[in-house]
């Protein structure tokens, strides 16, 4: 039941009507038993600011903050936390005494998401397709997984360069390349790598027939590809990753965890949930894409 002390929490982007972010957080806030809502928002980016004193002035709970507004929100908080200061970037506002707080959940949800892959990770040759805000997400927690290297690609390559020139200064990563989308020397990389991680939208529903990867031949038995793409389930890519026997993931336990990961900011709580009920969320998720 909606009271007048149900607390107000929202999702804010342009667009916002296919966003999974009301069924997710609707479905954790009835999981956790809280006296909160979630809805969404279409903020368009010149009524950004309009929109944050809006935050303020209606008290609300909570907002998470996506495309294209993750960089320019910075601006418009009082704080931000040590995560957004390095990454550039914001998914989570805190509303406290004394202002907004800004966070990044995304790395959490991308390091929850690994649950027991996370082994796979340490020593290991991992190659990141795509240089763009997910990537610097990712990039930063194989820091902290112990990657010993890191190939990174993106169509434009002076932002694979930056990523790298990032990655190896700030995240701990000792040796980091950045390469040509396409080249010969990026498909040496992935057919040793023990990694793939695709953070490029390539493959992304209406477009399902693509694959960030030309040729399915330089995916093996002995991999685990990861796409943080969500929609659909089953990309391109992990369905060619499946044939040639790899371990698959796709983007919906990150998308879970970095919402988890929203609300336990906001309601100070330790929430977590189990490996049953995480699958019971994907599956209800699923069914909505
Ligand atoms: P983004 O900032 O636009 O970055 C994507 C980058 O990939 C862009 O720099 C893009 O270059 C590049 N790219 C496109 N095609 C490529 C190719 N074939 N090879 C190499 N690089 C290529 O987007 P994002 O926010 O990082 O999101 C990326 C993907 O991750 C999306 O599919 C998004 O849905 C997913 N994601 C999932 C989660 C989750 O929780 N599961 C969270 C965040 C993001 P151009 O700009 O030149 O095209």
């Amino acid at each position: 039941v909606i009271e007048s002390s149900t607390r107000v929490y929202a999702v804010i982007g342009d667009p916002i009507e296919h966003s999974l972010s009301p069924a997710l957080q609707n479905w954790l806030i009835r999981r956790f038993d809280l006296d909160a809502v979630y809805v969404a928002f279409r903020v368009i980016p010149d009524r950004l600011k309009a929109c944050v004193d809006g935050i303020r002035a209606l008290g609300l709970a909570g907002i998470n903050v996506t495309v294209p507004h993750k960089q320019a929100v910075i601006a418009h908080v009082d704080r931000v936390s040590p995560e957004v200061e390095r990454l550039g970037a914001a998914n989570t506002l805190v509303p406290g005494a004394e202002g907004i707080e800004a966070h990044v959940t995304d790395p959490v949800g991308f390091l929850e998401s690994l649950s027991g892959e996370r082994e796979r990770f340490r020593g290991a040759a991992v190659v990141l397709l795509g240089a763009g805000g997910a990537a610097q997400s990712v990039s930063y927690v194989l820091g902290r997984l112990g990657v010993a290297q890191l190939t990174l690609t993106d169509l434009e390559s002076g932002r694979a360069e930056r990523l790298a020139d990032l990655a190896q200064r700030s995240f701990g990563l000792p040796r980091v390349t950045a390469m040509e989308a396409g080249s010969d020397s990026l498909s040496e990389r992935l057919a040793r790598a023990d990694v793939i991680i695709n953070a490029t939208p390539v493959g992304m529903s209406p477009h399902t027939e693509r694959s960030p990867i030309g040729e399915s031949g330089l995916l093996h038995s002995k991999q685990l590809v990861y796409d943080l793409i969500y929609n659909p389930a089953t990309t391109r890519l992990l369905a060619d990753a499946a044939a040639r026997g790899a371990a698959v993931k796709n983007g919906l336990d990150m998308l879970i965890e970095q919402g988890v990961a929203s609300l336990r900011l906001w309601t100070g709580k330790p929430l977590r949930l189990g490996a049953r009920e995480r699958g019971q969320l994907r599956s209800y998720l699923q069914e909505r894409l």
